[in-house]
């Protein structure tokens, strides 16, 4: 089977499926290529407002309905109620202490919550993958891509800007001439292992293994903590943390009942669990909820809906993204760990630059040029490195509640400044805009200097500090996030507890350099009220870059 085509895009996750399909309706002939069958099973599954954001633009921008529909909890269910997902009101997280239960200590108790949306219809969402995927695959081939699936490459070579792909499918061979391939296939590494690409991964901090599954009949946090005081939304429908001595669990409910989970161990956190840190996932899954009485509480009933699944270590990193003729998408690139849940907004935010490239390249080359890829190759590395630092720093706060509640702050003041932003406006520059407070004079060098006097208290040791030094860190957090903190974190009257503060936010309109009454006007755009948008079949702009 020989073919040639446009661009070839090896991988259909959502990123390499969306991707692809905004390509087809911007008229390039495009091969989607993927080596199983969908559904099929995938992790990370827990978007936040910037991942829908970029799903509202890329929906409005390309004329796809359904993705500005998948944007918010309240439209899903309205109109795609058959693809399986989970309410998430926000972030929430408690610290654990081996063989003590979780204590409800009043406002004292080690537990954050940090809303992400006013109001269930408004909410994020966490994505059954398997469905989720399956659908943008569909609706790829709807929008005229060739999608050959069971495909097993085995070579790629790039000469002079263009590709030559070879595999095998259904036991034929197969031979793909590209204009361009993009690299979609996820930590797998396709690309980077025929273009010989080094790793970066000595560049990074971060390290963890995972150990993971899909259950059933998991208990709510609220009923094993009854007495909890009142958060600003329901504790559990929410991406729930379990913070413990080892690294951490990810805990997300989906509203069928199904429960995605998985603990990120340290390398020392690892080890501490001796015998069980071989590579049997179930014996080392059953120490740690042994080791932790609410968390095993919580997981008592539970059924696995898939064996437990362990990873030694979960990053990945590459040192170039792009280069003539090929580019990678962030999770071919560089994986850091699921800490603070960046991966899919980092992926379609990549989706976007990309189609912004073709976009421009409609009319000429019919790929993008030379500074539009050193430009994207540039974006993911810086924020690679940032994705890691904030996240490093965490694992080093992990040595207290206090630290962490307040490295926290550094992401969610980072997001809900760029999620204001965003909704105020802002045209295609959004799309290149820093990911993760990159470029941003205020928040950009934080990273790495938050990251670094956390190591000065921890002394890379997981030493909690002085109550001196904690306190001064948690001081020296609020006062450097502080101009541009719209959302009125790091508040110690809060105490660990952020709802959508509209009010605050009007009163720090200077920070986002405009008035009260501009802000006023705008403000169903920033509840994310607006009209729905209308969905022209092809939208007038593109038929001018597509005939
Ligand atoms: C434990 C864990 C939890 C996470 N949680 C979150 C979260 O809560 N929120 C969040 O935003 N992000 C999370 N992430 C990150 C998230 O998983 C990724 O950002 C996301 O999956 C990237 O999607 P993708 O479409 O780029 O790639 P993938 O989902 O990795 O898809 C790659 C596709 O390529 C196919 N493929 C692989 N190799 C080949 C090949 N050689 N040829 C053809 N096809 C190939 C695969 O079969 C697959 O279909 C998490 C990651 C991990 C590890």
């Amino acid at each position: 089977m020989r073919r040639s085509c446009e661009v070839a895009i090896v991988g259909s996750g959502f990123a390499g499926s969306l991707l692809a399909r905004v390509l087809a309706v911007l008229g390039y002939d495009v091969v989607l290529l993927e080596r199983g069958t969908h559904p099929r099973f995938a992790l990370g599954e827990s978007t936040t407002p910037l991942a829908n954001l970029s799903l509202e633009r890329l929906a409005v921008r390309y004329g796809m309905p359904d993705c500005y529909r998948l944007a918010t909890h309240g439209r899903w269910m309205e109109h795609l109620p058959e693809l399986r997902r989970g309410l998430k009101r926000g972030f929430t997280y408690y610290r654990h202490h081996p063989g003590e239960p979780f204590a409800d200590r009043g406002l004292d108790s080690e537990r954050l919550l940090v809303a992400a949306s006013p109001e269930d219809a408004l909410a994020d969402t966490h994505w059954m993958r398997a469905d989720v995927d399956h659908h943008f695959v569909r609706r790829a081939v709807d929008a005229g891509v060739e999608y050959l699936d069971r495909t097993e490459l085995t070579s790629a070579e790039i000469e002079d800007g263009s590709a030559r792909l070879r595999g095998r499918r259904d036991g034929v061979s197969l031979e793909l001439e590209a204009g361009f391939v993009i690299d979609a296939s996820g930590p797998g590494g396709f690309l980077a292992r025929q273009l010989g690409l080094p790793s970066g991964l000595d560049r990074t901090y971060t390290r963890s293994a995972l150990v993971f599954g899909h259950f059933d009949d998991v208990r709510l946090m609220r009923d094993e903590a009854p007495t909890l005081q009142e958060g600003p939304y329901p504790d559990d429908w929410a991406a729930v943390h379990h913070l413990i001595d080892e690294g951490w669990m990810y805990s997300l409910r989906f509203d069928h009942g199904a429960t995605s989970a998985g603990f990120l161990l340290t390398p020392r956190g690892l080890a501490s669990m001796g015998e069980s840190a071989d590579t049997d996932g179930t014996r080392l899954w059953r120490a740690l909820l042994e080791r932790y009485p609410t968390i095993g509480r919580l997981f008592a009933d539970a059924r696995t809906m898939m064996p437990i699944g362990f990873v030694p270590r979960v990053q990945h990193r590459l040192t170039r993204a792009a280069g003539a003729g090929w580019a990678l998408m962030p999770h071919a690139y560089a994986f850091v760990d699921p800490l603070f849940s960046t991966g899919i907004a980092w992926g379609l935010r990549a989706v976007e630059r990309l189609a912004l490239a073709f976009e421009d390249a409609a009319s000429g080359d019919r790929k993008p040029d030379a500074a539009t890829l050193a430009r994207y190759d540039a974006a993911l590395s810086e924020e690679a490195d940032q994705i890691d630092l904030v996240v490093a720093g965490a694992y080093e706060a992990l040595a207290h509640f206090d630290l962490f509640a307040a490295q926290a702050m550094l992401y969610f003041a980072a997001v809900s400044f760029a999620e204001v932003s965003q909704r105020l406006g802002g045209g295609d520059d959004v799309a290149w805009g820093g990911f993760l407070g990159v470029g941003d004079p205020v928040l950009g060098p934080l990273a790495r200097e938050s990251f670094e006097r956390l190591r000065r208290i921890t002394a890379e040791t997981g030493a909690a500090g002085s109550a001196d030094a904690r306190a001064e860190f948690v001081e020296w957090l609020g006062r450097a996030i502080a101009r541009r903190n719209v959302a009125g974190l790091a508040d110690p009257a809060r105490g660990n507890m952020y709802p959508v503060d509209f009010d605050v936010l009007m009163d720090r309109h200077a920070l986002l350099g405009t008035s009260r009454e501009r802000l006023l006007e705008r403000l169903p755009a920033l509840r994310g009220q607006g009209p729905e948008p209308t969905f022209a079949e092809r939208p007038e702009r593109l038929r001018a870059v597509t005939s």
